[in-house]
């Protein structure tokens, strides 16, 4: 498997205030690896910072072979970054249709596909986003990822805030979708759930990766010491 994404040493600031210290982590293609560690540490930073939406200040990242660092968010995005935000955000005054297709370029998704995912998104193809319940919002920000055909799914806590069934429904999209052969990135806090479908596990601890492996090396101990569990 060749390798997609790759971080080293990565550190990153909030202005004065330094929150990544040296994040280690790397996704290859087809994989799916779990961002894990409890709150505050880093995960949603780290998120950005490979999103380029907060600047690298030290280490490195590199994506399907190119230095990403200094790049434009945007840039980043084209490169084959499909982020779905912690929040679940959608263009409100757009339909859901409408959402979509403005996010598609070339690739093997389309509207159908995406229907086929998540069939209420195609129930509700003409309906404004912002009617939508919190569930289909977050299908929708899923669908709308998928939609730029991207090399790497980002997904920073697709299932925080909603109903055990609507969890259950993502999940299941989450891991055909890696069965499909999608690399996968994802932070959530369902650590059940993540097991189940990711490859490895990397931990971080105030900014800084302190574990990682196959998901089945991630003994009771570690996720008690790092994830409070
Ligand atoms: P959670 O699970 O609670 O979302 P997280 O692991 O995603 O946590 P981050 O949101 O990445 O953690 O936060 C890492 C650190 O950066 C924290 O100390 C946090 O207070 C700080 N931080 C996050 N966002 C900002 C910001 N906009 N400005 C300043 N500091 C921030």
């Amino acid at each position: 498997m060749s390798r997609l994404l790759q971080l080293e040493a990565v550190a990153a600031h909030y202005g004065a205030t330094q929150a990544l210290f040296g994040v280690d982590l790397d996704v290859s293609e087809g994989e799916a690896v779990a961002l894990m560690g409890r709150n505050g540490m880093g995960k949603t930073t780290t998120i950005r910072t490979i999103s380029n939406l907060l600047p690298l200040s030290g280490g490195s990242i590199e994506f399907a072979g190119m230095k990403t660092g200094g790049m434009a968010a945007h840039r980043v995005a084209k490169l084959g970054i499909g982020l779905v935000p912690e929040g679940r955000r959608c263009f409100a005054n757009l339909s859901v249709a409408e959402n979509l297709t403005v996010a598609a370029q070339r690739g093997t998704w389309s509207l159908a596909k995406v229907h086929d995912l998540f069939p209420r998104l195609g129930e509700r193809a003409g309906q404004m986003a912002d009617t939508l319940s919190g569930g289909e919002q977050q299908m929708l920000a899923i669908g709308r990822a998928l939609m730029t055909n991207p090399r790497l799914l980002v997904l920073d806590e697709a299932t925080e805030g909603l109903a055990p069934v609507v969890r259950r429904e993502i999940w299941d999209a989450i891991a055909g979708l890696k069965r499909e052969g999608q690399a996968i990135l994802i932070v959530d806090k369902t650590l059940a759930e993540l097991l189940r479908v990711v490859d490895r596990c990397v931990l971080i601890e105030k900014g800084e990766t302190v574990w990682s492996g196959v998901s089945s090396d991630l003994t009771d101990d570690l996720a008690d010491r790092y994830l409070g569990v």
